[in-house]
């Protein structure tokens, strides 16, 4: 089969360093029963090890030829193939709990982690390989430079961990910048329960608005000083020192006392 030429428009940095594939996949530790569902298989890098371990392997590809070379692989019989953008996938389709893995093109991972929090009740594990800067914000905690809206919205979902940094020569062709492996668990509860997710997501938009000016500014028009104290938030705080926990609590007070 002819070479493949990587296209920049899919996010295309093919995973060339041995070391690091086993790395991952010994960090999915994948049994030959589990569900496992690889986003955008590629060349088939971590693909190969991966559906050496199990019974079954989903591979979600938007990519066309990458398509066709999947369905000429001595394995592909144990490949169900979905083809078309993992945007739009509906990952209730596959049923099961899922345990996710994949290398993601960069100008998609943000947005469609966003879509996991509607699908982490019937997700076991999800290990993804990222840009490091967008590791760093998901795990970053309370206080830290890189805290904001991605970290409370995603740590209300789950628990994550970086498991290891890539440099970018460990790709073909190599990105631009750094890359870390992420590992999510879905954790729904830890830090509370929203009554209302949009209502938590929207607040938690609003706070982050600006960074640089304090909760009470960036929440003005939503919540009096009263509402904030009364949840335990110093409404002379900057967003970025609130943990996510007071983010749920003080939706849940906003709803409970019709403010
Ligand atoms: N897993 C391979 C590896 O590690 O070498 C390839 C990783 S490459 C960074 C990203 C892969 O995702 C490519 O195969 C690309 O075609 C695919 N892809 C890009 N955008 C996609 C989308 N919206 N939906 C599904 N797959 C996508």
């Amino acid at each position: 089969m002819k070479e493949h030429r990587a296209r920049k428009r899919f996010g295309q940095n093919f995973l060339q360093d041995k070391t690091i594939i086993q790395d991952i996949v010994r960090a999915v530790r994948p049994q030959p029963e589990d569900t496992v569902l690889e986003i955008g298989p590629g060349l088939a890098a971590i693909t190969t090890p991966l559906a050496a371990m199990v019974d079954q392997l989903h591979v979600i590809e938007i990519d066309r030829d990458i398509v066709a070379r999947l369905r000429t692989l001595p394995f592909a019989s144990k490949l169900i193939i979905h083809e078309g953008d993992v945007l739009q996938f509906d990952f209730a389709s596959v049923p099961g709990r899922k345990k996710i893995v994949g290398n993601l093109p960069y100008n998609i991972s943000t947005p469609l982690l966003f879509r996991f929090g509607e699908y982490a009740d019937d997700i076991v594990d999800m290990h993804f390989m990222m840009q490091k800067e967008v590791v760093e914000r998901m795990v970053a905690v309370a206080g830290s430079n890189d805290y904001g809206r991605l970290s409370v919205m995603l740590q209300y979902f789950f628990e994550m961990e970086s498991l290891l940094d890539v440099p970018p020569q460990a790709f073909n062709p190599a990105p631009k910048v750094d890359s870390a492996v992420v590992r999510m668990i879905p954790q729904h509860g830890r830090i509370g329960i929203a009554q209302d997710f949009a209502h938590f997501a929207a607040l938690v938009k609003q706070a982050f608005r600006q960074r640089r000016k304090t909760i009470h500014n960036n929440l003005k028009e939503w919540v009096d000083d009263a509402a904030l104290m009364a949840v335990g938030i110093d409404p002379c705080c900057r967003p970025e020192r609130i943990p996510p926990e007071l983010y749920v609590g003080l939706s849940n007070y906003l709803l409970q006392n019709g403010a």
